[in-house]
């Protein structure tokens, strides 16, 4: 039996035995915060490429409409920080970030959010939404899916003589790592990397058209950015170039760079921050703190108290084959004690 069915028998049980409800309307779980994570809704077919950071819409839509019927309270960022540390949470509080910002976004996420009016934050990473082509490395791993039962020579995008075994996820992984590699030992341009997806396309016999005419692994622009503000959408810190140097100047840069692109684009302030691919390290925390940063989200799962520290706010990375019920276990915060794998964190972008 797996761990998976396991957490389902006691969520189920418990929920028939009104133990998930009671844990729900406790006070334990008014005292905490859950901060949902999501990244993306499928246009296409990106969710069976990658569980972890695409969902289809219908999955997106029972989520929301899971948050109504179990009574929570879906807070903004903003507010929902001030009230944890106030010790004034409403019951079953919810916060709902989405990362990086792609334009599915726009077309697919927002009409489902406009339609519950729920208030959400978009940590916006920046380089990509000016130079509007498919992120790169996420773009590297889903041509190589796509094109997993095509045999080419990895030569020219490995840097290694041999045809590429893309047969399975952990052979594609190590190859989209090593063409990652190359691109940046050899310190390839954003249009040298574009290029490269052009003719890892082609070799792999897959339509990068189709990517490009429908925005698929593509950022929102700045307009579009402005218009989802417009809609009540919170933007808030992700880093420039979704990365996060070891060396203070040019961390400090990253972050500078993201909050000076967002607010261009019409983002009153940014003082919210999010870990990109949930990666971070003690040294961090201080050097945000300078950076006048209030809050900052890993992707450590858990629910925050009013004693967790504001900079290493735990968030739930919701993947696509989280069941309703595994989700809900979330929700009225039973599933925070019970067993789970770490999450994987998802591919960086840019
Ligand atoms: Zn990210």
């Amino acid at each position: 039996m797996t761990l998976k069915t396991v957490k389902t028998t006691v969520l189920k049980s418990s929920r028939k035995l009104g133990l998930l409800g009671a844990v729900g309307r406790s006070s334990w779980r008014t005292r905490r915060l859950l901060i949902l994570c999501y990244h993306g809704v499928s246009q296409h077919d990106e969710h069976l490429w990658n569980q972890a950071l695409y969902l289809p819409l219908d999955t997106f839509r029972r989520h929301m409409e899971l948050l109504v019927r179990n009574d929570c309270s879906v807070l903004s960022l903003g507010e929902a920080v001030s009230r944890l540390r106030r010790s004034d949470l409403p019951p079953r509080s919810v916060v709902i970030t989405f990362d990086d910002g792609p334009y599915d976004f726009l077309v697919r996420a927002l009409p489902v959010i406009r339609e519950f009016g729920f208030p959400v934050t978009v940590y916006q990473t920046s380089y990509y939404s000016s130079f509007n082509r498919p992120v790169f490395d996420v773009a590297c791993s889903y041509l190589l899916w796509k094109g997993a039962d095509q045999r080419i020579e990895g030569r020219e995008f490995t840097g290694v003589q041999g045809l590429l075994d893309l047969s399975d996820e952990a052979n594609r992984s190590a190859v989209c790592f090593q063409i990652r590699q190359v691109a940046h030992r050899t310190g390839l341009s954003a249009a040298g990397k574009d290029e490269l997806l052009e003719r890892l396309a082609s070799a792999l016999k897959v339509d990068l058209g189709h990517l490009r005419t429908n925005r698929i692994l593509h950022l929102m622009k700045p307009e579009e950015l402005n218009q989802v503000l417009g809609e009540g959408i919170d933007l808030q810190l992700h880093t420039h170039r979704h990365r996060m140097p070891g060396d203070r100047t040019l961390f400090a840069r990253e972050i500078i760079d993201n909050r000076n692109f967002l607010a261009e684009v019409g983002q009153p302030s940014a003082d919210h921050f999010c870990y990109p691919s949930g990666v971070y390290e003690e040294r961090f925390l201080p050097w945000l703190s300078d950076l006048g940063v209030q809050s900052a989200t890993t992707c450590d799962p858990g629910l925050a108290t009013r004693t967790t520290p504001s900079l290493l706010l735990p968030r739930i990375v919701v993947p696509s084959a989280l069941s309703d019920i595994e989700f809900e276990g979330w929700l009225h915060g039973f599933s925070h004690a019970l067993p789970r794998r770490p999450i994987r964190r998802h591919v960086p972008v840019g």
